[in-house]
């Protein structure tokens, strides 16, 4: 479907456009600008952290650890879950601000809200289970006791393309584990954080514990915060080049780091698929966020048998979406989030294109407007671009495969190793593919992964560390080990 014509801007809620730094919103001598990705239009001008602003927070969350950590961890577990019902309480405002700087439909965006919730309330559960352990010891009259304390003040660096569940998902367990923390959310989507400030101011969650500072010089002002020496630990989430210069900085000072960085997950139809149902995932795997998610199937990888079928099915489905700004009713594809974004998947098409691809379905992006219509590109092979990297936006890429082992070897063929996802009636090639697959994550005849119930995270070039489910707070936690003895 073409993309529809442009809308009147709807209104927009209130905005908290300053820093939330100890329990207060801090006014910057300079402002930059948020924009709305289907018309660029201002949204707000947002404070620019400088320096001072940098170190009063991370002050701030310095001292306020010495007391947060202490607080019993129900108490923790029940601001948590304050804040994840003022969240869903207020979900129609926070998903309209979401489309309004992300541009996502709204139907994904009130699903965005629910989904950061949920992260709040299972770590408002798992901090009443921070358990530690007792162990037998092999010395007479000696107790070995573990417990687990909280690394300190985390430093949470946070993508565009889920504003509020990247950074809850990283809240949720810093906060239970007795953590506080500074979050820097993305130069394109400050408001969805500074929203979830104001919350957090309104449920009572301490001064100092969750600040919240925006910038648009991200190396300088996020540099500045990485660096300070009170900062104990990095969550960060985002590009892989950036993840990487952020561990070898950490490296100076030690501090923890946790990666999720980005993916190339390839979605595998084995002949003996149900193709409907493949089809059907491939449409959530491939399409949720238009394309923009880390978990995006990025490389269609067929099994000769089930091409054809496969193919019409998913086109099928592909050719009832419609393209438009995110808060029109019925809208399933809204714009990429910028310029950059379109001019990346429009030389992805265009360099696939020139080494041979075949154009299926849609046309090349032109460039002239943000909202891109899905395109479906087959004939791919492994020298092309589009294969080799995070696409990042509607564009499905389409490989044959000979069979089984072949399959396996182009799933494997990459440096990512984020997510992959694998169709098969067969019980015994489900688990032979699952096992197989180079991926901290695997769907098997499942195209959604992303629950807080499970660890999500990678392996190889997509990260260090997993967010979500109870391994989610180990990232936040240390292990001391207690030797005692207890006779003479
Ligand atoms: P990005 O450019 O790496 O930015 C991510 C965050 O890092 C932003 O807040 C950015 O600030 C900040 N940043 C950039 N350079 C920095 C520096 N030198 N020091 C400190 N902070 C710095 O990534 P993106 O383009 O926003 O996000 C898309 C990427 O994230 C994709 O690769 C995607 O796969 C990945 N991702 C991974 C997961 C996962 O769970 N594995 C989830 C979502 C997204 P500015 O915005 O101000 O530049």
């Amino acid at each position: 479907m073409p993309p529809s014509p442009p809308s009147p801007a709807p209104t927009h809620p209130e905005l908290h456009r300053d820093a939330y730094i100890d329990g207060a919103w801090v006014a910057g001598s300079r402002r930059f600008p948020v924009h709305d990705p289907f018309d660029g239009a201002v949204i707000a001008e947002v404070t620019a952290a400088d320096e001072a602003m940098v170190d009063a927070a991370v002050a701030a969350a310095a001292r306020a650890f010495a007391a947060w950590r202490h607080q019993p961890a129900p108490a923790r577990g029940r601001l948590l879950g304050q804040l994840a019902a003022r969240m869903l309480a207020d979900e129609d405002r926070l998903a309209a601000l979401c489309v309004r700087e992300n541009g996502k439909p709204t139907r994904e965006a009130v699903g965005e809200v629910r989904y950061a919730a949920s992260f709040l309330t299972w770590f408002a559960g798992e901090a009443e289970r921070i358990y530690g352990e007792t162990i037998p010891s092999a010395h007479p009259g000696q107790r070995i006791t573990v417990i687990r304390e909280p690394v300190g003040p985390c430093a949470l660096i946070t993508p565009w393309n889920f504003p509020y569940a990247m950074l809850t998902r990283k809240l949720g367990p810093a906060l239970a584990a007795g953590c506080t923390v500074i979050a820097k959310p993305a130069v394109q989507t400050p408001l969805c954080a500074l929203a979830l400030a104001e919350l957090a101011h309104q449920v009572g969650i301490p001064a100092g514990v969750f600040n919240v500072i925006a910038t648009d010089e991200a190396a300088r002002i996020g540099g500045r915060l990485l660096a300070a020496p009170q900062i104990r630990k990095i969550s960060f989430t985002g590009s892989t080049g950036v993840g990487k210069k952020i561990l070898r900085d950490a490296a100076d000072d030690l501090k923890r780091v946790s990666l999720e960085l980005g993916g190339n997950a390839p979605f595998i139809v084995l002949a003996d698929a149900d193709l409907d149902a493949a089809a059907a995932g491939a449409m959530i795997a491939k399409f949720r966020n238009t394309g923009q998610s880390c978990v995006a199937a990025n490389r269609f990888i067929v099994e000769e048998p089930a091409l054809a079928g496969f193919t019409a099915r998913f086109i099928e489905r592909i050719s009832a979406l419609t393209v438009g700004r995110g808060s029109d009713p019925g809208v399933d594809l809204g714009p990429l989030i910028d310029d950059a974004a379109v001019a990346k998947v429009r030389h992805l098409v265009a360099d696939a294109l020139d080494r041979g691809a075949r154009l299926l379905h849609g046309a090349p992006p032109d460039g002239k407007t943000r909202l891109v219509a899905p395109v479906v590109l087959a004939g791919i092979t492994p020298e092309m671009a589009i294969w080799r990297e995070e696409i990042f936006g509607p564009v499905v890429a389409i490989r044959a495969a000979a069979g089984e082992a072949d399959a396996l070897a182009q799933a494997n063929d990459t440096d990512a190793g984020l997510v992959a996802y694998v169709y098969t009636r067969d019980g015994s090639r489900r688990v032979r593919f699952a096992e197989a697959l180079e991926a901290g994550m695997v769907g098997v005849d499942e195209g959604l992964v992303s629950t807080a119930q499970a660890p999500f995270g990678g392996v190889k070039h997509s990260g260090l560390g997993r967010e979500g489910s109870r391994h989610g707070l180990d990232d936040y936690t240390s292990l001391k080990y207690i030797a005692t003895r207890i006779s003479g």
